[in-house]
């Protein structure tokens, strides 16, 4: 997926990071961000939890379990207002906490008990308890709050899509803090209940299952409600509201899908359907290459016409743009999404840096699902996308293993992502390689993994020494020498798949 201003929010938080760093006791260096505190008195958490790129995303101190956010959202002014209650357990002895918040805050009460509240550098929502929270204590954090979330900007910037007829909470990584106080970051999942006050006649479509019909609330409201009962992480939970025709079924495992197509696709409608009613099929698939499906629904969301420019994995159920459909039906991007749910959602990075374990996997998936589909080999897209990017074309000085914040979707972290998967089954050999997908998907599901860990599960069913391989494909600039005939042939000849595969990257990915 993309997101849209990287580059001037990651400057921004580098600063408000620094500026937190200058004013913070010693215990609050980067380094030390998420350990526990090893001290008799009870101390702040930590503003962030030390990631590499983001430092101040999510929060020390803490560890939630489940998010319960209950909404009401005027699509007429974009007035949302909230109460988000919050089960974590404290993983320190604690005199205040942070949530990553942007809106206004009303209330906190942490166990019942009124909180202090201050707000701190661009994100951050300062919680004074009334009562010091000793290490592994259950808390209940409830949350009031109310806002404008298309008007409440970060250098300039909402990753709130306000539409015509409703809304979209769909970016990443920054997506909660304009609608639930959360831990915004990978490292700490939980699972959610959401609900949603609008009009009647408006459809609000979000993350797992329906545990029951949507409601009639007094005022000509309707309250809908979802359930994710599987760990999520905070920017893969999301929100589509406004005018959706929403088609369910059952697939042959039993699992229940949930589509929903914006009334506003027009001409572009049937090209949306015979893209996403595909997704039980293209996940039957990827289950036979990635493992067993880490969730409890599926789905997919044909965004509106004046929503997102790009496509997001949000967890059970992606949310694509209509720019997808321009050319007709896209299995290529269905693929791409979901692999996502074995790749970024169930195994998600410990650290945004690691960025290629999601989008080189997903990129790769389309070139598997090219194969299936046999309009091109995994092989001849690697041969084209290596010829497609010269020598001296920039796209080979951004590292995919460590791309930097502002280039965390940069075009190579997806193709030479993918290149270097390919690159590792030609090493290990296709029954290594197709040992290596699922083992990495069973032993972190549902967790957290880094480049190095993947290495190390490669370098361990396969045997062989990978070290050079993954340097040189994710960690060294300028483009690497290879066999074959990537490498001899002047111009291999295009893949059926390039075309759209190219055109799915352009819309994902940003340069
Ligand atoms: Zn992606």
């Amino acid at each position: 997926m993309r997101r849209v201003l990287t580059a001037a929010t990651a400057a921004l938080t580098l600063t408000t990071a620094g500026t937190m760093i200058a004013g913070a006791p010693a215990h609050a260096a980067p380094t030390a961000w998420g350990r526990p505190t090893v001290t008799a008195a009870p101390q702040p958490g930590a503003p962030g939890l030390g990631d590499s790129y983001f430092p101040d995303y999510g929060n020390g101190g803490y560890d939630v379990g489940h998010y319960d956010v209950r909404l009401r959202y005027e699509p007429a002014t974009d007035r949302l207002t909230g109460t988000t209650t919050i089960l974590a357990t404290a993983t320190q002895d604690l005199s205040s906490f942070n949530l990553d918040f942007l809106l206004d805050v009303e209330s906190v009460r942490v166990n019942g008990w009124e909180a202090g509240t201050s707000t701190a550098g661009v994100h951050e929502l300062v919680v004074t308890p009334a009562r010091t929270i000793t290490r592994g204590q259950q808390l209940t954090i409830v949350v009031r709050y109310a806002g404008v979330p298309s008007e409440t900007l970060v250098g300039g910037y909402t990753g709130w899509t306000r539409t015509a007829d409703g809304a979209l909470a769909v970016n990443e990584p920054e997506s909660a803090w304009w609608w639930f106080p959360s831990n915004d970051h990978p490292l700490d999942k939980a699972t959610f209940d959401i609900s949603v006050s609008v009009p009647n006649g408006v459809e609000v479509i979000s993350n797992g299952v329906q545990p029951r019909p949507p409601l009639a609330e007094a005022g000509n409201r309707t309250r809908w409600g979802w359930r994710t009962t599987s760990p999520t992480i905070t920017s893969l939970a999301f929100l589509a509201i406004g005018q959706y025709d929403i088609v369910t079924d059952t697939t042959p495992g039993g699992q229940p899908v949930i589509n929903a197509y914006s009334t506003s696709l027009g001409a572009l409608g049937p090209a949306a359907r015979a893209s996403i009613e595909r997704t039980a099929e293209i996940i039957d698939w990827e289950s036979g290459i990635f493992g067993p499906y880490p969730f409890e629904a599926q789905g997919g969301v044909a965004g509106p016409v004046d929503g997102i420019g790009f496509a997001l994995e949000t967890q059970t159920r992606p949310v694509y743009s209509p720019s997808f459909w321009r050319r007709g039906a896209n299995t290529y991007v269905v693929a791409h999404e979901n692999a996502h749910q074995w790749f970024g959602d169930s195994v998600s990075v410990a650290d945004w840096r690691h960025i290629w374990l999601n989008e080189g996997f997903a990129s790769y998936a389309e070139w598997l699902w090219s194969e299936e589909q046999g309009e091109g080999t995994a092989q001849e897209l690697f041969d084209f996308t290596y010829g497609n990017y010269p020598a001296d074309d920039e796209f080979w000085q951004v590292l995919p293993g460590d791309p930097g914040a502002a280039r965390m979707f940069d075009d190579a972290v997806y193709d030479r992502g993918a290149m270097a998967l390919h690159q590792l089954r030609l090493a290990v050999g296709d029954d290594a390689f197709f040992a290596i997908l699922p083992a990495w998907t069973t032993a972190n599901r549902y967790g957290n993994g880094t480049t190095a860990q993947f290495q190390a599960l490669a370098e361990d069913i396969s045997g062989l020494d990978l070290d050079e391989l993954f340097t040189t494909w994710l960690f060294t600039a300028g483009r690497p020498d290879v066999a074959g005939a990537a490498r001899t042939a002047t111009a291999p000849a295009e893949p059926k798949s390039w075309a759209k595969i190219r055109e799915s990257h352009e819309l994902l990915s940003q340069r």
